[in-house]
């Protein structure tokens, strides 16, 4: 029988309205579970929770906030390879990627275990004698946060943490792709000792679970994280009733390989950041800008490292490619294919649908040389989709760098340490990388965009707490 994943609502598991099925993308024979789908009402029964909740617990001590995310860190950690193992049957990363992300997963709730007992306060003098002013950080109330399937363990961790640790209660919705790694993180969250509805699950849509948490007076902030159109229409719709937003949404992230990089090296990074993961992360490096004297080698190194990669079942070893989420990724990735042929970029490889022993999403990853204007250079595909594009020298390829409506991330390979500091500052991006690929950050340090990739704070690290709380200023009088 298939393992049948639940909502977790004011301390109790519940059936959905209807049941949906979560697919194994590397064999699609392979059924990872049911799950439960809420309704408006399902979901508005999860709120109220939420709300009841908020006095339990805004007023508990740092100390309990610290077991509490301790102890769910301490279990990611000490399961990661079986949480691993379930986030790559169902998203189809490969299974040591998988397994780093539930470990990243842990770290992030020790670290934010951490934060509960270091929220931060000021107390200052007054202008006026006889007065103390304190500044101090409160709860928001109730969260909403609303997760993309390419990180199930990961994003969801860098949200409830913060969003616990700074005592807000929460609810949370899964995309759909991935109810069962939603699930397996709230069936440690249950047993952590928080008071019945301070952190709820609920399972189901985006247009239905989603909108009624967005559009709920009772939901005083919303985090969100996935495409540029979901989070606009998020933004439009909780600012009209003054809720705070956070989002973080897409990228077109380029690397910059320099004539004086070393070229292996850079080729590595390029590969990495561009297809790992199926390409399927929003700090993918997708636009690969290299200066004219080496363009012609290092295309030539890119084509032949991308056409060795093994494209495969997650869980298998020695896949260094899974294959894509779902078929309607699929289909779109394949699309733009057939978008960078028709518009004249040049082929170099990959791109194709392929058949493997298990029938899934399996896709070849392709490299294109493509003019910046084209779409494939301009549109994030989030699949495993890379254009070369040609740079007259360092001011034109960091111009072509900053030329996107996007800035999450962007990455400068070279030996010059002038030419890497420079492109540090004038990069407009909210995360710079020298040396490294795009994709793969730290996560005791802030994430998060500029322009069209983000909206409102940074998240993870310190600077969480910019989203995740209110500021008071309370002045005494002393005498
Ligand atoms: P998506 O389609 O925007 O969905 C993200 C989440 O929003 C899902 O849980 C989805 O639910 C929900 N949703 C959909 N419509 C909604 C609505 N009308 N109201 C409220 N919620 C709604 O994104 P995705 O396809 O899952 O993920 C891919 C995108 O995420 C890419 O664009 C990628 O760049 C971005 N991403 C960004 C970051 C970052 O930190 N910058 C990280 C990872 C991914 P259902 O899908 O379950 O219906
Ligand atoms: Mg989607």
């Amino acid at each position: 029988m298939a393992t049948h994943f639940k909502h977790f609502i004011n301390g109790r598991w519940e059936t959905g309205v209807t049941l949906g099925v979560s697919e194994n993308p590397s064999d699609l024979s392979d059924i990872v579970g049911e799950f439960a789908r809420a309704d408006a009402a399902q979901t508005e029964s999860a709120i109220r929770a939420a709300v009841d909740a908020r006095e339990a617990w805004g007023s508990s001590t740092p100390q309990r906030r610290f077991e509490v995310l301790d102890f769910v860190g301490s279990e990611l950690l000490a399961r990661k390879e079986e949480l691993g193992t379930l986030l790559a049957r169902e998203e189809g990363k490969t299974l040591p990627e998988a397994i780093g992300e539930a470990a990243r997963a842990g770290m992030i709730f020790k670290f934010f275990a951490g934060e509960a007992l270091r929220i931060p306060g000021e107390r200052l003098a007054s202008v006026r004698p006889g007065v103390d002013v304190e500044v101090t950080r409160e709860p928001l109330g109730v969260v909403a946060l609303i997760t993309p399937w390419n990180f199930p363990l990961a994003i969801p961790a860098w949200k409830i943490a913060p969003a616990l640790a700074y005592g807000n209660t929460v609810v949370f919705k899964p995309a759909e792709l991935v109810p069962g790694c939603g699930w397996a993180l709230a069936e440690i969250l249950s047993r952590a000792g928080l008071p019945a509805g301070a952190f709820n699950l609920v399972l189901g849509s985006g247009r239905r679970v989603g909108q009624t948490l967005v559009e709920s007076p009772l939901v005083d902030a919303i985090s969100f994280t996935g495409s540029v159109t979901v989070g606009e229409a998020i933004l439009a719709a909780a600012s009209a009733r003054r809720a705070k937003v956070q989002l973080e949404m897409g990228g077109k992230n380029p690397l910059v390989v320099l004539a004086d990089a070393p070229l292996e090296r850079a080729a590595e990074h390029a590969v990495q950041g561009a297809f790992y993961s199926t390409g399927q992360r929003c700090t993918a490096s997708s636009r690969l800008i290299v200066e004219a004297p080496v363009f012609d080698r290092f295309a030539e190194l890119m084509r032949q490292r991308t056409r060795a990669l093994v494209v495969g079942h997650a869980l298998e070893r020695g896949t260094q490619i899974g294959p894509v989420v779902s078929r309607e990724q699929l289909e779109q990735d394949l699309s733009y294919v057939a978008i960078g042929r028709h518009e004249g970029a040049e082929w170099l490889a990959g791109g194709e649908a392929l058949e493997r022993p298990t029938r899934g999403h399996y896709i070849s990853p392709a490299l294109f040389v493509a003019q910046p204007k084209q779409r494939i250079a301009r549109e994030e595909v989030f699949g495993p989709l890379a254009c070369l594009i040609r740079a007259d020298d360092y001011e034109h390829a960091l111009a072509l760098a900053n030329d996107t409506p996007f800035g999450l991330c962007a990455g400068i390979c070279t030996d010059s340490l002038a030419k890497a500091t420079h492109f540090k500052r004038h990069a407009q991006a909210g995360m710079v990388m020298v040396n490294l690929p795009t994709a793969g950050v730290d996560p005791h340090v802030p994430f998060g965009g500029r322009k069209a990739s983000s909206h409102g704070p940074r998240e993870q690290g310190r600077h969480a707490a910019e989203f995740y709380t209110t500021v008071k200023t309370a002045y005494t009088a002393t005498g």
